[in-house]
Order: C-alpha cells, then structure tokens, then sequence
C-alpha cells in the first residue's frame, strides 16, 4: 500500500479574495431586469405574481392536394389578451415565407421550392374584413404585422378568421416538406400569432432559417381533408379513426394501443392493394390537442406504419413510426422511440412523457414537433442518437417553451446532454460524455466560441451550432459535476415544474438550480455563461523542500472553473488519483496548493484528465528526475 500522497494545503492558498460581498449579480439586459421589478419574474427563479401570456384556441379546417402539394387552410382562432397590454397590433408568424421569392435566408434553395409567398385570401379581425393591401397591413419577411382599428384591451378577446394557401416545398431540406413524392411533413403551415411576452411585448423576429421558433401555447381543433389511402397522425389525438380507417387497420392499431410489442399496423404488404382508409374520395381526419405551443401533422400514401405503446404511471402513450418501406433502420424506430420514452421519464429526466402521444416521421435530418419528430432515416448509431434527441426536445421547447430564436442553447443544450445516458444504454461501448468534451475542447477558445448568454439570433454558421448544442452541453456537464447529480437532477426537474406551459429565460434557469442547490452559483454561471474563454489550468510551480517531500502549485490560467485532478505516477508504475471539484475555484481563487510526500518514489505527476477540458494541456505534466 502506498502512503496517500497527496494532501491538499488549503491553508496556503492565500490569494482569495473575499469573495461573496465582490461579487457583482450576473449581468442582465435593462429589458429582463424590469421584468423583476415588475413582478412578472422573480429572483427566485419562479414565475413572477404578474406572470402573463396570451392564450389561443385554433379551429383549423386544411387540405393538402398531393400532386401540386398546395396546402389550404381556414382558421377561426379565439386569442386572449392577458397581459395587462393594449395591443395595437396582432402579428403572425407566416413561417412558410422562407420560401417566397426575394426574402432573407441564412441560405439558397432551389429554384423549385421558392414561391410567391403565404396566399391570404380572407382575413377578418372581430367580424371586420381586413384589407391586404392597406397601409395598416405590412409583410416583413415572414412575419405579417396588422396595425388594428380596435386594439385588443387588457383581459380581452379577439375573434380572428384567416384563410390561406401555398405549395409546400418539394423536397424537405428545411425540416418539412416532401419526402418520397407523396409523403408530407407539415410544420409551421398555419398562421401562427406571435408570441406578446413580458420580456419584450410582440417577438418579431422573423424567420430565415438557421434559428427555430417560440410559441405560445394554444388549444387545438385540427382537421385535414386529403384523398383516400393518405393516412394523417399529427401532434393531436385522431378523433375520429373509426370514420377514416378501414376495419383491418383500426383493429391493428387499437389493439398496439394496449400493448408493449411493436404492432405492423400497416405492412409493406398492404401497401400493395388498397383498403389501408375508408373507401370514400376525400377523407376529414379529425384531432385534438390542448396546452400545446405548435401543432405539426404528416400525411403519406405509401408510407408504412408501426405502433406500440408504454405505460408511463397510469397512462399508456402512444408511440407511431411512418416511414417508407425501404429503410434502413426505420423499421426499429417504433422500438427505440418506446426505449428513449421510458428512460427520458424514468431516469435521464426523471419525468413523465407528458403528451399522449409521440409520432416519429421518415425525412430527413432530425426535427423536433410536438409530439412528432421529423427523422433521417441511418445505420442503427445514428438512429439512436437522433430519436433521442429530438424526442428529448419534447421537453424543452414545447412542455416548457423556451425561447428557441434567443438561448436555442436552452433546449439543444438540454436535448444534446440528457439523452446522452440513452445513447450510452443502447449503444455498445458508446461513451457520450467523452464525446460531449471533446468537441468542446476542439473549438474552445475559438473565434467562435461565444458567451452562452449571447442570443442565439446574433451567432450564425458553426458558431451557432457550437453555441447552441456543444458548448452548451459541456456547461450543462459541468454543472451538474459541480453540484452533484442529486441536485442537478432535482433542479431540472424543479425548473420543468415551475415553467411547463411558459417562457422561462435563461436567469429562470439560472436562479432555479440556485434555489434548490441552495449555493450562490454565480462562480459558475458568470465564466461559463457569460465570459469568452476557456478553462485551462497548469502546474505553476513544484517546489522540492527535501528529498521526500514538494509544494505543488496549480494554477488558474483560463478563466472557466473546471475540477482539479492530480495523478500521481510511481516509478513501479503504481497510480492514484484525487479530484477536487471545480467549487474550490469560487471566491476568485486562482491557486491551489498541494504537498506530496516520498517524492523518491514518484515519477510523475500529471494534471487533469481526458474528461477535464484544458486549452494547454503541455504544462500539466511535471517529470521528477
Ligand atoms: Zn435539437
């Protein structure tokens, strides 16, 4: 047995600088710093007591016609002012204006695709027709902004009837679109009204691409009319499946509704006759969903279709997969999907599923929906770390809606790191977190390694990814080494808790780990979330009293708190290890001393490890001659 060598000399660490009445709070813009003051947010990382959002009931009636993909639609949609705002205007998001002609995109699309933009045929605002072409009706890219006659008074309700049309694109390279010539993802395909916060009051940001979305919440009555053998599954419930399926199909499908095993509830076979629908020209699918921030549907006449189901507490949720019949591994997404569910509930969130249903589609890349994912179709690795990931999104950002166009970070972040333990249960010798610091360590310290706190809407290219999935991930795995699981976990799950159905910002997350870690946390957030640099700690000094013994001193040279690990090679080739946990570098530490005794017998120390990220890692080995 070798003596312990090494003893941690907190007393020598002198320089700390007293420490908790220096701190400055975290910086925040004028805008979110009056939410506090005006009750909306609070310090302690719960809604606020003046906490508002608006509220809409979309009745929908759209039709999809497969051969020219022009998709139709009429909404009566009930939006209630809640904010203690007179709203002069109501802005929608028309998301499918990436596509006309002449607007900003973060990149090309083929001539085919582009169109001349979201047709508005009808728009009536409480009984009153509004002119298009008025001065009080202006199009900004892909936001269309209505300056209103009669405002929308505090507490009020705006009856708004719109109906519209426009071709879907003809291949989906921007998360929707036609996959297979007639298969259908539908997203962002409804006029939606934009979201009126405390944070800002109407988000305009328009859409060009790279950054997503942020929605408010809504009820959903949604019905689309296509021709028979298209079958329809969306975010919503399906209502009325006996009136569209035939008898065979719906038998298949409502008994995968009551079992674990995965059900083919259509097969390559059936693809082959008709029969998979009602026999009737036009079939009107008919679904329902309450409390959701967006409403997306697929629609397919050759896709296959498997079933299954899980109960999660007292609830059995629904799980489809459509995909086309020749695939890869699309055949095992019905399987995987009902895996990742169970561990997203279970363990790598720790809460249930919340909606009553989980759709996965076969197209491309990998998009999250409301109870939907638009998915790739790969080898079995790649399936496993998409599906994770984006039914992992299914918390982040719909049951709780964050703001996806500011801190995308805020659900990629999440969405990238908690599903890693998923991928690590279904994927051999799979080392996620390995994977997690490296591609941070690759770019740290780069020119597009940017402050996490940054809006995502102000990055773009790499730098956007970066700063939404990698570097976000790698915080999040360093917070939760810094507070340990048990807290980590537990302040996720609060942070769900207290924002699901709302807009929590990145200070709610922020003040909620604080809360229930019960530590200042500002060590922590203030490098990671709002400084540019990197961690990067060195062995400074190894002074050699005598033989047998040294003063070792570790140094702080990158401003980004990350745990001290010290191995101890003997020259038999025997090592240990201690670790200190990256707290010993609050109160703006900056040195840490340790001694190390029978230092005739050691070879080599060695500083951090490869899941310790370090921009130099040259000055972390120390040779004794
Ligand atoms: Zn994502």
């Amino acid at each position: 047995m070798k003596k312990i060598a090494l003893i941690s000399i907190l007393l020598l660490s002198f320089i700390v600088k007293n420490s908790y009445s220096q701190h400055k709070k975290l910086y925040m813009p004028e805008h979110i710093s009056e939410c506090y003051q005006n009750g909306t947010r609070d310090y302690s990382g719960k809604p606020g007591k003046n906490y508002f959002q608006n509220y809409s009931v979309y009745n929908i009636a759209a039709s999809l016609d497969p051969p020219t993909r022009v998709i139709t639609g009429n909404a009566k949609i009930n939006y209630q002012n809640n904010s203690p705002d007179t709203l002069n205007h109501i802005i929608f998001n028309l998301y499918a204006n990436i596509y006309k002609k002449g607007n900003i995109r973060d990149w090309s699309i083929g001539d085919a695709d582009l169109h001349d933009g979201v047709n508005i045929s009808a728009l009536k605002i409480n009984g009153k027709a509004i002119d298009m072409t008025s001065k009080n009706v202006t199009n900004r890219n892909t936001a269309l902004i209505i300056e209103l006659d009669d405002k929308i008074m505090p507490t009020k309700t705006a009856d708004i009837e719109i109906t519209w049309s426009y071709p879907l694109p003809a291949k989906g390279n921007i998360r929707l679109g036609t996959y297979y010539e007639t298969s259908f993802f539908v997203g962002h395909w409804y006029p939606k009204i934009a979201v009126y916060d405390d944070l800002v009051g109407w988000n305009v940001d328009t859409y060009s691409g790279q950054t997503e979305f942020y929605h408010d919440y809504a009820d959903y009555n949604v019905e689309i009319t296509m021709p028979k053998e298209y079958i329809v599954l969306s975010s919503g419930t399906l209502t009325n499946e006996k009136d569209v399926l035939s008898k065979d199909i719906l038998k298949k499908w409502t008994a995968s509704k009551e079992s674990d095993i995965v059900t083919n509830v259509i097969t390559a076979e059936d693809r082959k006759k008709t029969g998979i629908t009602k026999d009737a020209d036009k079939l009107t699918w008919k679904f329902k969903a309450t409390n959701l921030p967006d409403f997306a549907f697929a629609t397919s006449n050759t896709y296959i279709w498997d079933a299954t189901s899980l109960l999660i507490d007292d609830k059995r949720i629904l799980i489809n997969a459509l995909y086309y019949p020749e695939n890869q591994t699309f055949n095992q997404v019905a399987e995987i999907s009902q895996k990742v569910i169970k561990m997203l509930s279970e363990t790598a969130v720790g809460m249930d599923y919340p909606y009553p249903q989980m759709t996965a589609f076969h197209g491309h890349y990998g998009m999250e929906y409301p109870a939907m994912v638009n998915d790739g179709d790969g080898d079995y690795n790649s399936t496993v770390f998409v599906t994770a990931h984006e039914i992992t999104h299914t918390y982040f950002p719909f049951y709780v809606a964050t703001n996806e166009v500011k801190n995308a970070w805020l659900d990629e972040g999440f969405a990238t790191f908690l599903p890693k333990i998923i991928e690590d249960a279904l994927i051999e010798n799979n080392n996620s977190l390995q994977g997690i610091v490296d591609i941070y360590q690759k770019y740290m310290g780069t020119e597009i390694d940017i402050p996490l706190i940054i809006n995502s809407d102000n990055t773009s290219g790499f730098a956007y990814r970066y700063h939404a999935y990698g570097k976000s991930a790698m915080a999040l795995l360093g917070l939760k080494q810094a507070i340990g699981d048990v807290k980590f976990y537990k302040s996720l799950q609060e942070f769900i808790m207290r924002w699901n159905g709302k807009h929590p910002t990145a200070y709610d997350f922020f003040y909620t780990v604080e809360s229930i870690a019960k530590e200042d946390l500002r060590w922590y957030w203030k490098p990671w979330f709002f400084e540019l640099g990197y961690p990067d700690l060195c062995i400074n000094t190894v002074d050699i009293i005598d033989k047998n013994y040294a003063i070792i001193e570790v140094k702080k040279v990158g401003n980004y708190p990350v745990p001290i690990k010290i191995t101890t090679v003997y020259k038999d080739g025997y090592q240990e290890s201690i670790e200190i946990k990256a707290s010993i570098w609050r109160n703006e530490r900056e040195k840490y001393f340790f001694e190390l005794d029978n230092i005739q017998d050691i070879k080599q120390i060695i500083l951090g490890d490869d899941m310790i990220p370090d921009k130099n890692k040259e000055d972390n080995i120390y040779t004794f001659n």
